[in-house]
């Protein structure tokens, strides 16, 4: 089975790219190196020798993508490329739409003249409606909150109402904050420029490249007042990705939207204390005022995921500090 994953250089997708190579699918990679970097290519091979290829592809060259898909013979594309800060999409709208929406639709329509009907998608928990008291399930309100979110729900759309014409299958896995690195200590997230994200940003505290975690709020209506998020581990949130696969290729008609994460709202503070507790790296913070448009708590109920894929977290804080630490303590 060939499978292609779009931003299969990335963070979550490189630890993809790696377990289905271990299991012994036939991956093409295409990415723009956009946030990711060549090196990670190599290491990917380092570790799965008989991996086929990356193409460095721009989705937003229509051209080239059908020129890739022409020589390749492709079963389902992982569409994991995109632009993901919250903050930037804010101060560059058009960046964001060119390329995660304009992007989505250069490649479906090339999924349409090469007749691929097999899609699973990155879409994100930034598609829902705050919700303060409870676990948000699939079926909970939809609301915009920030321009990121609005190129995955944008994209959610397209999907659906393009997938009758296009006879298209397809999972939509929303993730919520994946975490963590590979086991073996050479794969982790490795953004290009100053992170924007929280475990990123403690691995440059960890490699001393910084000297503090500036803490974005200490009001928020959580246990410890800092903003709780649900934290999955990257082997747990890869593993959605298998289950996906086996039902896209064991049933027909799948159209199906899953929430993935521990299912546990974990504040920065716990984040902060699971390094000092399991690792004995103790992290330096200073409170900063909010960030923009950053929400108090959100995690998920994910029993949809449960019964329906089969599957369940076994990874917990302690294995997202361990693997962060190994990862960035090189
Ligand atoms: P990442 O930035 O590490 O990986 C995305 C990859 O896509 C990068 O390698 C980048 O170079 C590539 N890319 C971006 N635009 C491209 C384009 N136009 N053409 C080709 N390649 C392009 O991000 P990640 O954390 O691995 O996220 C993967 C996907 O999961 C993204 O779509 C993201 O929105 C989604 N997601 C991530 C998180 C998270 O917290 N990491 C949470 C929810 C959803
Ligand atoms: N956060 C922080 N300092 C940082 C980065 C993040 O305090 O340098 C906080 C942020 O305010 C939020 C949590 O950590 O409460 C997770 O932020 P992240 O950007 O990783 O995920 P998102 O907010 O997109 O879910």
């Amino acid at each position: 089975m060939n499978i292609l994953v779009t931003g299969g250089l990335g963070y979550i997708g490189s630890h993809l790219v790696s377990k289905l190579i271990d299991k012994k699918f036939s991956i093409f990679i295409i990415d723009n190196l956009n946030n990711s970097k060549r090196s990670t290519y190599k290491i990917l091979k380092k570790i799965n020798p008989n991996i086929k290829g990356f193409k460095k592809i721009d989705l937003k060259n229509k051209k080239k993508l059908l020129n890739y898909f022409k020589k390749k013979k492709i079963d389902i594309v992982i569409h994991m490329a995109g632009l993901k800060s919250v903050s930037e999409s804010y101060s560059n709208v058009k960046k964001y739409y060119n390329n995660n929406i304009l992007g989505f639709v250069n490649l479906i329509e090339t999924m349409q003249k090469s007749k691929i009907q097999k899609l699973i998608f990155s879409s994100s928990a930034s598609v829902y409606a705050p919700k303060i008291s409870s676990a948000i399930k699939e079926d909970d309100q939809l609301q915009i909150n920030s321009i990121y979110g609005f190129t995955k729900k944008t994209i959610e759309d397209i999907i659906f109402l393009k997938s009758k014409s296009l006879r298209l299958n397809y999972i939509i896995l929303r993730y919520f904050n994946p975490a963590g690195c590979h086991q073996n200590g050479l794969l982790g997230e490795n953004p290009k420029g100053t992170p924007n994200n929280l475990y990123p940003y403690i691995g440059d505290i960890i490699k001393k490249r910084r000297k503090y975690l500036k803490v974005y709020g200490n009001d928020y209506k959580t246990k410890d007042g800092t903003g709780a998020r649900d934290y999955i581990h990257i082997d747990d949130l890869v593993d959605t990705h298998l289950k996906s696969l086996q039902r896209l290729f064991k049933y027909k008609n799948i159209q199906e939207v899953f929430n993935v994460g521990c299912g546990k709202s974990i504040t920065v503070k716990a984040v902060i204390n699971s390094f000092k507790k399991f690792c004995n790296f103790k992290i330096k913070f200073k409170y900063y005022p909010r960030r923009y448009g950053d929400l108090d708590k959100i995690y998920t109920n994910n029993n949809k995921a449960k019964k329906i894929l089969q599957w369940r977290p076994e990874k917990n804080l302690k294995d997202i500090a361990l693997s962060t630490f190994k990862y960035y303590n090189k």
